[in-house]
């Protein structure tokens, strides 16, 4: 049996990371074998050593100096930060990080006290470490943290602002998407960002195109999703790509996630849903970096509250929550607003939660369908449109909404006993049922196991027999499996 030693660099955002460190943490369980080095950058070492990860996790840090950036010089991620600068953020780490990240390779490279280099894992809006790696002759594979739905369609928008040119009035406008033949997205569903850009040269398309072009010379892709939601969207990318694809997700649920230290909160969350009645609870979160204007937050919070519907409201920073009641009082009625970080996974698999309104971020998204909650998504930012699309329009597990009063009519139906809500409820049951099976161990050899359970250890084998070293990782549950991988030809969908 080889060892090796597998370089894991997340991408600095926590919808970037958290998949990645339920990764570590699956890999760790399935293969303790491997050493396991997770990159980032100093400022963020404090943090990731205050997690539960496994004990012998090592860590390598690459310098980075916000202020050198005209950032706030506590901005070791995206969170809590304002739009605009998670542009400049996203350049920064771009720009700056590369010489260190080659150097950081090389040492590991040469260091005969750990065992030999065995694979780069990187987030996908890390796509220039894929030359570096290639350059050093180290196997380099590419962290899906969102769905190739999504994804495909989302490059596809940046790399050819297809939008460019038409009126911007008209939000029912549909816009064909080049390379997707037969996908179209409404202007509506064009992000504000998006929908804004005029040239080729605007900052996020820059930035979308260094990730889809240097992510090309990556060897595999790995995916955060499950072949039982998005097999059509796999086929599709590895048909127009030079890679092979592996579905490993839901990764939260594969790996078993734990709850953060945080001072009481996510037990002071869990004893609330404790005491509401089964399937009540509209769970209400932008995720870690995003927000509800302050108007349709107050809108949203008060209609719910009319409605008399329990909400538990995840406000990570305070600008999340929303403005106090009108009527003076200092609290609602029927919701709890939870100033911290909230145990989202714990909360969503809660028997009180029969509703979530979204942003619509991929992990929330996939949480949700893993524990059957049906969804309101309204998105704000980056492809939280096309998630939306995927659920509403693909799946048929949510509706989408803008607005604080439409988002609770919504809501209601979703919940409510008319056909469409009973419906969308029948379908997330369907879908959740589907991905616990994706992840389960099952029992009796390979074929019994879940099909993410099975591209993780077909890709690991992968990686053996490409990396250049000889031997064979073999996977604690299962001695003898050794799969094919799902080798496909294509280019560029993106
Ligand atoms: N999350 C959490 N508690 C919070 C807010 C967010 O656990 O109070 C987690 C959530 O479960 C998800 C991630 O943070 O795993 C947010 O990722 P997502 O892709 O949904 O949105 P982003 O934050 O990237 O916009």
């Amino acid at each position: 049996m080889t060892d090796g030693n597998v370089v894991l660099f997340p991408f600095l955002a926590h919808g970037h990371l958290t998949p990645c460190l339920d990764l570590v943490r699956l890999l760790s369980v399935r293969y303790p074998h491997l050493t396991l080095t997770l990159v980032t950058t100093s400022g963020n070492l404090p943090f990731l050593r205050r997690l539960r990860l496994p004990p012998a996790l090592r860590f390598a840090a690459l310098p980075f100096d916000p202020s050198d950036h005209g950032l706030p010089p506590d901005t070791n991620t995206t969170f809590a930060l304002p739009s605009h600068l998670v542009t400049i953020f996203n350049h920064a780490v771009m720009n700056s990080l590369p010489p260190h990240f080659r150097r950081l390779l090389s040492e590991l490279i040469a260091d005969e006290s750990l065992p030999p280099l065995l694979c780069v894992i990187a987030d996908m809006f890390l796509g220039w470490t894929a030359p570096v790696a290639e350059e050093l002759g180290v196997f380099h594979a590419t962290l899906y943290t969102s769905g190739p739905y999504a994804m495909s369609i989302y490059y596809s928008l940046w790399i050819n602002l297809p939008h460019i040119g038409g009126g911007d009035d008209d939000e029912d406008d549909e816009i064909a998407i080049p390379g997707i033949p037969g996908v179209t997205v409404r202007r509506g569903q064009l992000n504000p960002k998006m929908r804004a850009a005029r040239s080729m040269d605007h900052p996020s398309a820059r930035f979308v195109r260094v990730q889809a072009e240097s992510g090309r010379r990556s060897r595999a892709t790995l995916w955060n999703t499950a072949e039982v939601i998005e097999k059509p969207f796999l086929d599709a990318w590895s048909r127009s790509s030079d890679q092979p694809v592996y579905a490993v997700g839901p990764l939260f649920s594969a790996a078993g996630r734990p709850a953060r230290d945080d001072d009481g909160l996510a037990a002071e969350c869990l004893a609330w849903l404790d005491a509401q009645a089964p399937r009540s609870v509209v769970y209400v979160s932008f995720g870690s970096q995003n927000r509800l204007p302050p108007k349709e937050a107050a809108e949203l919070a008060t209609a719910l509250d009319k409605q008399g519907r329990p909400f538990l409201w995840a406000a990570p920073t305070a600008d999340q929550a929303p403005p106090p009641p009108e009527t003076g009082e200092s609290g609602w009625r029927s919701g709890m607003v939870a100033r911290g970080w909230v145990p989202q996974v714990d909360v969503l698999g809660h028997a009180a939660v029969g509703a979530f309104v979204s942003h619509g971020g991929w992990n929330s998204t996939l949480e949700s369908l893993r524990f059957g909650v049906p969804t309101v998504v309204r998105p704000i930012e980056g492809e939280q449109f096309l998630n939306a699309k995927l659920l509403t329009e693909v799946l048929g597990a949510g509706a989408e909404a803008v607005g604080g009063k439409e988002v609770a009519e919504a809501v209601a139906e979703v919940m409510g006993e008319e056909e469409r809500g009973r419906e969308l409820r029948r379908r997330a049951r369907e879908i959740a049922e589907g991905l616990a099976a994706a992840v389960a161990e099952g029992s009796g050899g390979s074929e019994a196991k879940g099909a993410s359970l099975r591209a993780l250890d077909e890709f690991v084998q992968y990686v053996m027999r490409h990396s250049g070293l000889q031997g064979e990782v073999v996977n604690e549950t299962e001695q003898n499996f050794c799969g094919a991988g799902h080798r496909n030809n294509f280019h560029g969908a993106v």
